[in-house]
């Protein structure tokens, strides 16, 4: 085959989503990155040693990657530093299994190449308040509504999409449309969500991840857009996530 083109460096902070064997040395491996979005690489002689790369190829670690890139083939991990460590996350099985499932949202929601500097920042947001020991369920809520709106899936909560009142007691949400409804308007089936949810749903699209941190999110209206965003996920990248299980995301 010829060559199409010449070898490009590249380096990035990320997070590394999951390995995959490859052959009988090598590891196939997916990152998130800061500068290129969702990078899939290949480990040499990574699933021969565990030392390879230091032993930091694993979750929950902020890695500083350098890898190379030739069009016409995978690109090659070359060098992994670790930059922090969050680790705090592996002690607790909540954790870990809500930390895992804020990974695969992330290379779900942007799965095409190029710069994703705000999607990462949501996810280093939510990783260092996972392991600083927040409310794992908070913490993905809050990540998602961040996420959603960083992707450009809205939705749209300005007001109901037929009167456009934005102050109704009371709206039906309708995931296939991303958009709701209030309750003196026609607007079919959805799923109920109160004033006060709307108002932090809204509140958690448009803040910075240093600000979302600081947003607290009363029970009841956690409970109400868990019954809500999951499915919006969903809906937006056409399957379910299997980290969070049959529990409250379910
Ligand atoms: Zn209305």
């Amino acid at each position: 085959m010829p060559s199409s083109g010449p070898r490009t460096l590249h380096a990035s902070r990320a997070f590394l989503v999951r390995t995959s064997d490859m052959g009988e040395a090598d590891r196939r491996i997916t990152l998130f990155s800061e500068a290129e979005g969702t990078v899939s690489l290949i480990g040499k002689s990574a699933r021969k040693s565990r030392k390879r790369f230091g032993g930091l190829l694993q979750r929950y670690l902020l890695l500083d990657i350098h890898w190379s890139a030739m069009s016409d083939r995978m690109p090659v991990l070359e060098q992994a530093v670790l930059v922090a460590s969050f680790w705090e996350i592996v002690e607790d099985w909540e954790k870990v299994r809500h930390a895992d499932y804020l990974l695969e949202l992330t290379v779900n929601l942007f799965p095409q190449p190029g710069p994703k500097p705000k999607a990462f920042e949501a996810l280093f947001a939510g990783m260092r308040a996972l392991a600083l020991g927040d409310n794992p369920a908070t913490i993905v809520l809050r990540t998602e509504a961040a996420m959603l709106s960083i992707a450009g899936w809205g939705p749209n909560l300005s007001g109901c999409k037929a009167c456009g009142t934005s102050q109704a007691a009371s709206f039906r949400f309708a995931v296939s449309e991303g958009v709701m409804a209030c309750a003196s308007c026609p607007g079919g089936s959805g799923t109920p969500v109160s004033l006060g949810a709307v108002k932090t749903w809204r509140a958690l699209q448009s803040s910075s991840p240093s600000i979302l941190g600081r947003i607290r999110i009363a029970e009841p209206i956690l409970s109400e857009l868990q019954a809500v965003v999951p499915k919006y996920v969903e809906y937006c990248i056409g399957k379910s996530l299997r980290s969070l299980g049959g529990g409250q995301h379910g």
